[in-house]
């Protein structure tokens, strides 16, 4: 699977794009985007790689990683799949945005397409498998691709930190549980793609993460 990001808006979320080459299928993870600019970006990338956008999927509904769910949903007429634990933010998307001081334009969204642990979404032969991580939210998601030996992780495993758990919603007990059961238990070399920041391996952080370590 190829993967590329674009890292976005105002709080630097990395947007991922899953594909396999030029004309294949894509899904589109965590699309933060939040101006012209950054749809633009993103619009050109599955023009000129001729990609057919199969999903829009999310590991959580805080705001920087959902600006541009619709835009894309209305735009490829596809669905926008994500854990419907989190539609209490969604819902709220403007709000979240102006909590933070963002003046951005956008709507609120409801995922209607839930996801639960362990359902798969084909892509191009490989399957994406879903595995709940709650804590950071509720409805909290990772997406890990077996094949490719890739874990995206959203905002639950950071390299040498974890996400943050004082926002409404979070619990730190429960987001270390989590780590523990669904991603420090797959294999060592997994490469991990956070929804922040640059990529880490899951036995470098079994190692050296201090959240992991101390807790
Ligand atoms: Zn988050």
């Amino acid at each position: 699977m190829n993967i590329s990001v674009f890292i976005v808006n105002h709080v630097a979320e990395n947007c991922y794009i899953l594909w396999n080459g030029k004309g294949s299928e894509a899904i589109i993870i965590d699309p933060g985007m939040c101006n012209k600019r950054e749809r633009d970006a993103v619009d050109r990338f599955i023009k000129d790689n001729d990609l057919r956008l199969k999903c829009v999927l999310l590991t959580h509904q805080h705001f920087d990683h959902i600006l541009s769910a619709s835009y894309l949903a209305d735009k490829y007429g596809v669905e926008v799949q994500a854990s419907k634990a989190d539609n209490y933010l969604g819902e709220r998307l403007p709000q979240q945005a102006a909590d933070f001081g963002l003046p951005y334009e956008c709507e609120p969204i409801t995922v209607t397409h839930g996801l639960k642990d362990r359902d798969k979404i084909e892509l191009n032969g490989e399957y994406i498998e879903v595995l709940e991580v709650p804590g950071h939210t509720p409805g909290g998601l990772a997406f890990y691709l077996a094949e490719s030996g890739c874990v995206i992780a959203g905002d639950s495993l950071f390299r040498r930190s974890i996400g943050r758990t004082d926002l409404p919603g979070g619990d730190a007990d429960q987001l270390i549980s989590s780590l523990r059961k669904q991603l420090l238990s797959l294999p060592d070399d997994t490469v991990v793609y956070c929804g922040h920041g640059e990529a880490t391996e899951i036995g470098e952080e079994k190692r050296l993460n201090p959240y992991i370590l101390y807790y």
